[in-house]
């Protein structure tokens, strides 16, 4: 059986790293989630107590950063240097500065080198915002995954809520606009939709459909699936 590489693409709140954690469960494939890469980079800046305009020292903090993502009872853990973040790399602080840290070229190097590294075995579901157009760009599969903002906003909100933060509904919808233009606009591998990618609107389609026609897709491709 052919072990495949999947590229999802896509904005904040489309759903793409819980349709790329379903299908890597179903079909036994490593999930690498490159946002939480990130995010780890962000977290690691302001701990730090440094800026995140002052590129010399993100850098340093990219190239030098040991980044653990694995796997515990369906749950996706994240390390930085073997202390666990995975909840600290949520907080809306981080999610507020991650995009001023992901637009540095040095940061991107740091990060493109660690993926494809990870993408070298094959059996792989890798989701962000450059994978098809950068990262992988000779993936099996490529998917764009979007929804309407309100909608993204609208799960966002719940997810926070859930965990306990006060968010008001407006601001995150103005915050996950501006993070869209940030991540859109920025000269460095910008979040577009690759030529050859399928694109898949879960505005109106269940997790569980979109992960459906992912592995329609992958079967499409001959994966033995
Ligand atoms: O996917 P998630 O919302 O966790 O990503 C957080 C941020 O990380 C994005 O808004 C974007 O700025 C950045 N990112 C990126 N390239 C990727 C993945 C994430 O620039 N491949």
């Amino acid at each position: 059986m052919k072990q495949l590489i999947i590229a999802i693409d896509g904005p904040a709140g489309a759903g793409k790293s819980t349709v790329a954690r379903i299908l890597s469960q179903r079909l036994c494939y490593t999930y690498i989630d490159t946002g939480a890469m990130y995010r780890a980079i962000a977290w690691q800046v302001l701990e730090n107590g440094l800026s995140v305009g002052d590129t010399d020292a993100v850098a340093s903090v990219a190239e030098n950063i040991a980044i653990g993502l694995t796997e515990q009872d369906g749950r996706q853990i994240v390390t930085a240097n073997g202390r666990d973040i995975t909840e600290a790399i949520r907080t809306p602080a981080v999610t507020r500065a991650v995009p001023h840290v992901a637009s540095q070229p040095a940061v991107r190097r740091a990060m493109l080198i660690c993926q494809r590294q990870m993408a070298l075995e094959g059996g792989v579901v890798m989701d962000g915002r450059d994978i098809g157009t950068h990262v992988l760009p000779t993936a099996d599969l490529k998917i764009f995954l979007t929804a309407s903002i309100a909608e993204r906003a609208r799960r966002r909100w719940s997810e926070l809520t859930a965990k306990g933060h006060i968010v008001d509904f407006t601001a995150l919808q103005e915050e996950i606009a501006a993070r869209d233009k940030a991540d859109c606009e920025r000269d460095v591998a910008p979040l577009i939709q690759a030529a050859d990618a399928v694109l898949i609107d879960t505005t109106e389609l269940s997790i569980e459909g979109a992960v459906e026609e992912i592995l329609r897709l992958c079967r499409e491709r001959d994966s033995g699936v």
